[in-house]
């Protein structure tokens, strides 16, 4: 059995801006969000108590908490911290496979000690040594461990024993478990599946019929039972380049022209950090005036321009709508991993 840990910091860039800005503490702070199209990256209790959220629009955020502080990104002073963090565990563990920034799984299980007397050690000394806090989640597996780093959050940690997984597994709605999208999971309620509970009452030849060649995986994961290892090294599983436009994009053709752009810097892109990658899918994403989202994608090796304007005008054409953001990627062939995860953020 396998001692994993997921440890996750505290609304991390809020919380490092506010230990530099301490005279704003106890005040809405948002990370992001200030410019004119800017989502937010991050806020505090203090703004979420007003429904903000990270990846909000800032200006909705400000409408539903008017006094918020929008502070701007810095990357820097949070790499920064976040190297600090990763040479603590590093004392613990080489098995680390960092999410992003801010999260990570560690898997301890050589270490012949208590994985939850371990999490505390790491929380107290990334406190001591960075001032921040951190959230730790301990279990047998990286699904179980990522939940239950949530339940104590702030400056909390929770042990999920292998024998309360059906339990902790039943309440949670589908869209927790990796790999299920948004998609996935409106098939899964038109038949009145919301939880991972639901799935349970399923037997695996019903989730196939659902999901297909994912069923028996589905099956696994809804019962908590899940047998990744934690990667040292995390392998991407797309790339992608997006933009937000500072004036919607309003004809078919204005989308093409940047379409052009994004894909030239793509090509280029892959061609120098990822030479090695095998090609699965193209995808375009289209992002309206509206907020509404929109994906295309197809099978394609060997991504170029005019697989781009194929998808563009599919995507395009499902809303008579201005275009705000475009993008442009491919999902990589997966060497090991089944499921399909977002891409990392900070990679
Ligand atoms: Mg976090």
């Amino acid at each position: 059995m396998r001692k994993i840990i997921h440890l996750d910091m505290d609304c991390f860039y809020a919380a490092v801006e506010l230990r530099e800005r301490p005279e704003l503490v106890g005040k809405p702070v948002a990370v992001g969000g200030g410019s004119k199209r800017g989502v937010i990256c991050t806020c505090n209790y203090e703004a979420r108590a007003f429904g903000v959220r990270s990846a909000m629009p800032g200006f909705l955020a400000r409408q539903r908490c008017p006094e918020l502080i929008f502070l701007p990104v810095r990357f820097d002073l949070y790499r920064a911290d976040s190297k600090r963090i990763q040479a603590i565990l590093r004392d613990y563990t080489e098995l680390i496979e960092p999410l992003s920034l801010d999260e990570a799984y560690l898997d301890v299980t050589a270490s012949g000690r208590f994985a939850w007397d371990i999490a505390k050690e790491i929380r107290a000394q990334i406190r001591t040594e960075t001032g921040l806090t951190a959230s730790a989640g301990v279990a047998p597996n990286k699904l179980l461990a990522k939940i239950a780093s949530d339940w104590r959050k702030p400056n909390g940690q929770f042990a999920i024993l292998p024998e309360q997984a059906l339990e902790f597994m039943a309440a949670l709605p589908v869209r927790k478990v990796h790999g299920i999208g948004p998609k996935t999971a409106e098939r899964l309620a038109r038949h009145g599946i919301e939880t991972c509970g639901d799935l349970q009452q399923h037997s695996l030849s019903e989730l196939t019929r659902l999901v297909g060649s994912w069923g028996p995986e589905l099956y696994r994961l809804c019962r908590g039972e899940d047998d990744r290892s934690v990667h040292p090294h995390r392998v991407r599983k797309s790339f992608s380049n997006e933009n937000t436009f500072s004036e919607n994009l309003t004809t078919l053709a204005q989308c093409e022209d940047q379409l052009a752009v994004l894909t030239e810097e793509l090509l280029t892109d892959l061609r120098q950090k990822a030479p090695d990658r095998r090609i699965h899918k193209a995808q375009v994403t289209v992002k309206f005036s509206d907020f509404t989202r929109t994906s295309k994608e197809c099978v394609c090796p060997e991504p170029n321009l005019e697989v781009y304007r194929t998808l563009l005008a599919a995507a395009h054409a499902r809303r008579p709508l201005p275009v705000r953001l475009l993008g442009v990627g491919v999902r990589f062939v997966e060497e090991d991993e089944p499921a399909a995860v977002q891409a990392e953020l900070f990679a």
